[in-house]
């Protein structure tokens, strides 16, 4: 037997290392299984290239728990280690590693910001327990060895008889940590960190029930079977090629990662590169409607199927963290703060790749099923305007796939709308004007009067559309947005040259201050026009840019620095609308004010603007006048 003192400058590394990572204990078993996953691959490795001989045959890692004996043991059957593999591997390199770990990690200061806490390995055993051992047997010709280190940084080293290859590591658990010794913890922490890792993790065992046999009675129970519990899927889809998988297996591969979510994915990405970095994974877009909240289920970060962390931000860019998924990557530098890694050039790319290949899949569906990529368009619109205005990239790219629906449920692209509406939908500068509405029940009598006169009218009402518009109306000079309701329209509908007015210019002037005494001037403008008579009287539109101002400022955008807004209409008031007449025409003051102020209101109610009080006076007025 041999005994020792570990070589390390920080006297008292243990203690260090309980108190830095204190707050993510439980990734010692990640590490010891990373450890002896990559023991595994070394023996398959060797096999393969004969330096083994003889077969391997299926090899597990298995984990235990111990309760009465208050111990975890992490058990492989990979290459194993001599006792002077142990003196240079354990003694010398991973203590080197844990210090080296340390020092960076008070460097990064804040503890937020640090991704995962890789690179800690085997003595981030200590966070747990307060005395570890090895027994380790080499595929070597050497005697197995016996390792107990008790949690300073002195060692002894002994000969062991165990007689089959691999490593066998064994944490006596310090009492607080105890909760480790919950079977359920560790199958929590199975799940979490190893649920995709490539060696089959053997933890306890469970009942299989077997088929009945042939002929079995009626009422006969099925027999059960005490079988090894397998807690991972050393295979997941990500690993295989595209065309090994179909869309079934996509799915199923969809409910592994998220076994609480019922629906289907809309369809998913395949990720696949190996030069200048190497990336793996599958990207799934999942119904997302107008939710930009919904964010359970994330896309899950790996490295070489281990799991690192949920928390993408910095690696895939802003737009897709909407999506759901994994990627696999061993080239994304791990202990670092995240502003570092947004800065980091590999990840530039890694992000820019995955931009291409989602803007690619795209364009691939709409081309190939133009019919079913519009059924879909509603549940991804949001991620794609929102990749847009992000990234300049995809906002060149979707100009291709980036559909702008009408109220009528036709789905254009930006080319095709602009070739529909250029003949009659243009001011007097020739600039294209859009028109759209944000929602087709609000504004039903503005939809209604804009189709009369042959407009196209776009139903535009995510939430990021105000923010959309603006950009769009930037980088296409030659066209600009007007909802419907906006008072902009007025630049658009071209009076029509044959509608005379019906009033005489002393009745409008006397018309006008009926009408303005009745409404707060601070709100409201009144302007009298001379509409088709079959438009309504009063028609209440609000200053497009006030109002996406607004807009903006609701779905954060602007920074407040435009303030509260006032809300300020234009009021206008149709001159050829017999009710008008009628107006001009009633001499008791107060049967006029109220026919006024009833209009007003009914104009007031398409607009969605009659709350509360106003709202219980109109309908009891509207009660009166019909008694
Ligand atoms: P890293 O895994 O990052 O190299 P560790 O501190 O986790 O650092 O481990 C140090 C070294 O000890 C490993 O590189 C490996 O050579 C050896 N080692 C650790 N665990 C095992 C094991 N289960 N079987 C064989 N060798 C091991």
């Amino acid at each position: 037997m041999s005994k020792g003192k570990i070589n390390v400058s920080v006297e008292n590394i243990f203690p260090l290392i309980k108190k830095f990572l204190y707050s993510d204990h439980e990734i010692f078993l990640r590490e010891l299984i990373s450890n002896a996953t990559d023991a595994t691959l070394k023996l398959k490795h060797l096999s393969n290239i004969g330096e083994i001989k003889g077969e391997t045959g299926e090899i597990n890692i298995e984990v235990k728990i111990e309760k009465s004996k208050k111990t975890i043991h992490i058990i492989d059957s990979g290459i194993g280690m001599t006792s002077e593999e142990v003196e240079k591997y354990i003694n010398e390199v991973a203590f080197s590693g844990a210090e080296e770990f340390l020092e960076k990690y008070k460097d990064s200061a804040s503890e937020t910001g640090i991704i995962g806490h890789f690179g800690l390995g085997f003595y981030s055993a200590f966070m747990v327990a307060k005395k570890v051992e090895i027994i380790s047997k080499s595929h070597k010709k050497s005697p197995a060895c016996h390792w107990i280190c008790d949690g300073s940084p002195n060692y002894t080293l002994e000969k062991h008889n165990k007689k089959n290859r691999g490593t066998e590591i064994i944490l006596h658990i310090d009492k607080d940590s105890k909760e480790f010794l919950e079977e359920s913890k560790i199958s929590e922490l199975l799940n979490k960190y190893n649920k995709f890792m490539p060696v089959p993790i053997k933890f306890g065992t469970k009942e299989e029930t077997l088929p009945l046999p042939k002929g079995a009675k009626k009422d006969e129970k099925p027999k059960t079977k005490t079988v090894d519990n397998i807690i991972n899927n050393s295979n997941p889809a990500w690993t295989l090629q595209p065309k090994e998988l179909d869309e079934k297996k996509y799915n199923e591969f969809y409910r592994e990662l998220y076994p609480s979510q019922f629906e289907e994915p809309l369809f998913n990405i395949h990720l696949n590169v190996d030069y200048p970095f190497n990336l793996t994974g599958i990207l799934y877009f999942p119904r997302l409607n107008n939710d930009l909240n919904l964010q359970k289920d994330k896309i899950q970060l790996y490295q070489n199927q281990v799991f690192v962390t949920d928390n993408v931000e910095g690696i895939v860019p802003e737009f897709l963290t909407l999506l759901r998924g994994v990627i696999d990557s061993p080239d994304i530098p791990l202990n670092v703060s995240r502003s570092y890694l947004q800065a980091d050039g590999a990840v530039k790319k890694i992000s820019n790749y995955i931009t291409r290949k989602v803007a690619d899949k795209l364009l691939s569906l709409f081309k190939k099923d133009r019919k079913a990529y519009e059924e879909k368009w509603n549940d991804i619109k949001v991620v794609i305007e929102y990749g847009m205005l992000s990234e300049e990239k995809f906002f060149e790219k979707s100009e291709k796939f980036a559909l702008y629906p009408t109220v009528d449920k036709e789905f254009l692209t930006f080319d095709e709308l602009q070739n529909k509406i250029k003949d009659n939908q243009t001011d007097k500068d020739n600039k294209l004007i859009v028109l759209y509405s944000s929602n087709v029940d609000e504004q039903d009598s503005y939809i209604k009067a804009a189709k009369e006169k042959g407009y196209t009218i776009l139903l535009l009402d995510s939430p990021i559309v105000p923010h959309l518009i603006q950009k769009l109306e930037t980088s296409k000079t030659d066209v600009s947005f007007v909802r419907v309701d906006g008072d902009s329209i007025e630049n658009l509908i071209k009076k029509d040259e044959n509608t005379v007015s019906k009033l005489s210019e002393k009745e409008k002037d006397k018309l006008k201050p009926f009408i303005e005494g009745l409404v707060p001037k601070e709100k409201y403008t009144v302007k009298l026009e001379d509409m088709d008579s079959k438009q309504l009287p009063f028609i209440l539109t609000q200053p497009e840019f006030m109002r996406r101002m607004k807009e903006m400022q609701q779905t954060g955008g602007g920074g407040g620095m435009y303030g509260n807004f006032p809300e300020m209409y234009t009021l206008s008031v149709n001159t050829n609308h017999e009710l008008i007449s009628q107006i001009l025409k009633t001499k008791t003051e107060k049967k006029r004010n109220h026919l006024i102020l009833q209009a007003l209101d009914l104009a007031r109610l398409s607009q969605n603007l009659l709350k509360g009080d106003e709202l219980t006076k109109f309908i009891q007025r509207s009660v009166d006048l019909i008694k």
